[in-house]
């Protein structure tokens, strides 16, 4: 059987990527996220032992052998991973923890092996010790060392990482029946670690890389003619810069600033820990992000809201702020507010001069959490502003790995507009409708 790359959701949103290579022997499927998210409503739960199939059937799951249990399996007309498994391997890679990549990973039949790199799984730990995951934990997930090739019948599979807004991001170098595939995930050059993503363009750039599936976020808004860009776009916010701006607002101000961030993007947290002290301020976080922070950083100094966390659960190098704390001393602290605690803001109306929301849920203004977070800050008085950067490359960047890698056949996914994507250095691009299989001759 000829290596096959089947597409089947992710195509044309931002997330949601369902990938499956398959050869005669083997089948690995990535990632494991949610498609369609706009189906979901946080409203009405899911039937948990519908789950499954329920999201399936809806295509946010992908309705694909292999993957789900026996009773999900029937309902969807699919096989089951035992079913399957008696004819070839089958197996998942996760690029990294975004929602979108792997929120679907407690739907899946227990036993599949899923891979990930050890920071992700790392992380996968904690999220499942706090409760963040959607639905179960999945029992089977497997740390790989970053530049270490692992092999599931005759699918090799070289994870490599790359710099993205969360712990533990990679991409793979799939090699199978002697076709090289090259799945990007999420990436950026303009993080911590630019080298990462740098070193990864350069390892695929010295294989023969048959197919290249690359993520393309930012072609997904307004017009892109990518084959006229010549330089990246000047100005644009860095991880760097951000910390500096964060920084000369905890110096400006002496009230209390309030901030909302993503905790999986641990780094970040990190080095705020340090910007903050650096200004005289510790930054006060809830029990969750101090957890994810401490997997990592075991040496930052962690500064828990009381109010999230029970002191007999307190670990004892942990320190304990309370909202009184915070209200005889504002100047002195930037205190977490996430969605969940917003309305903590309520007693802090007095002393607190900005909310700064860094790319914390909700995202934007699509989500209509997003407008009533603005009007409950505006009704408290306190100044919303705005500090996000990016985890995607931007379209210049985005066209300089895919000239650097030149491959024989470009996938462009993960995006809006897909189409705006252009390179002068491939075989040919395709943009395949959901459910197109792709042959590696
Ligand atoms: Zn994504
Ligand atoms: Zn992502």
């Amino acid at each position: 059987m000829a290596v096959t790359a089947k597409f089947i959701n992710g195509l044309k949103e931002i997330g949601g990527t369902f990938v499956e290579i398959e050869t005669g022997a083997a089948k690995c499927v990535f990632d494991f996220g949610y498609a369609k998210g706009g189906l979901l409503d946080r409203d009405i739960p899911l039937r948990p032992e519908f789950a499954a199939s329920d999201l399936a059937s809806f295509g946010v799951l992908p309705r694909t052998d292999g993957v789900y249990d026996e009773s999900n399996a029937k309902i969807l007309n699919v096989l089951s991973y035992e079913a399957f498994k008696a004819q070839k391997e089958c197996f998942v890679l996760v690029s990294h923890l975004h929602i979108d990549h792997m929120g679907g990973l407690g739907r899946l039949h227990p036993e599949i092996p899923v891979y990930m790199t050890e920071d992700s799984l790392t992380l996968y730990r904690r999220l499942v010790e706090n409760d963040d995951v959607q639905g179960a934990a999945h029992e089977n997930c497997i740390g790989v060392k970053p530049g270490e090739t692992f092999r599931v019948g005759d699918i090799e599979v070289l994870p490599l990482e790359t710099d993205h807004d969360v712990k533990g991001a990679c991409g793979f170098l799939i090699k199978t029946q002697g076709k090289t595939i090259c799945y990007t995930g999420d990436y950026r050059f303009h993080g911590f670690h630019r080298e990462l993503t740098e070193a990864f363009v350069q390892a695929a750039a010295k294989e023969t890389v048959d197919l290249l599936i690359t993520e393309s976020t930012m072609v997904s808004h307004g017009d892109v003619d990518m084959l006229s860009l010549c330089a990246p776009e000047a100005g644009k916010r860095t991880e760097e810069n951000l910390q500096q701006e964060l920084g000369e607002r905890a110096k400006a101000s002496t009230g209390l600033l309030l901030v909302d961030f993503y905790p999986r993007n641990v780094e970040r947290v990190h080095r705020l820990i340090e910007t903050m002290s650096r200004h005289g301020r510790k930054l006060v976080l809830n029990d969750m992000t101090c957890d994810y922070v401490h997997a990592f950083y075991p040496e930052d100094p962690l500064y828990v809201y009381a109010e999230t966390m029970a002191d007999a659960q307190r670990p004892a190098a942990w320190n304990r702020v309370t909202r009184a704390d915070i209200l005889a001393q504002p100047g002195q602290y930037v205190l977490q507010l996430d969605h969940e605690s917003l309305y903590e803001a309520l007693s802090f109306r007095a002393v607190a001069t900005a909310f700064l929301h860094f790319d914390g849920p909700p995202f934007g203004d699509y989500d209509p959490a997003y407008r009533k977070m603005l009007a409950l800050l505006e009704a408290c008085g306190i100044p919303f502003e705005r500090l996000g950067v990016s985890g995607h490359a931007e379209p210049y960047y985005l066209r300089y790995l895919i000239d650097t890698i030149q491959p024989r056949i470009l996938v462009p996914l993960h995006s809006f507009r897909p189409e705006q994507v252009q390179s002068n250095k491939v075989g040919k691009r395709i943009l395949p409708e959901e459910g197109e299989i792709i042959r590696l001759l």
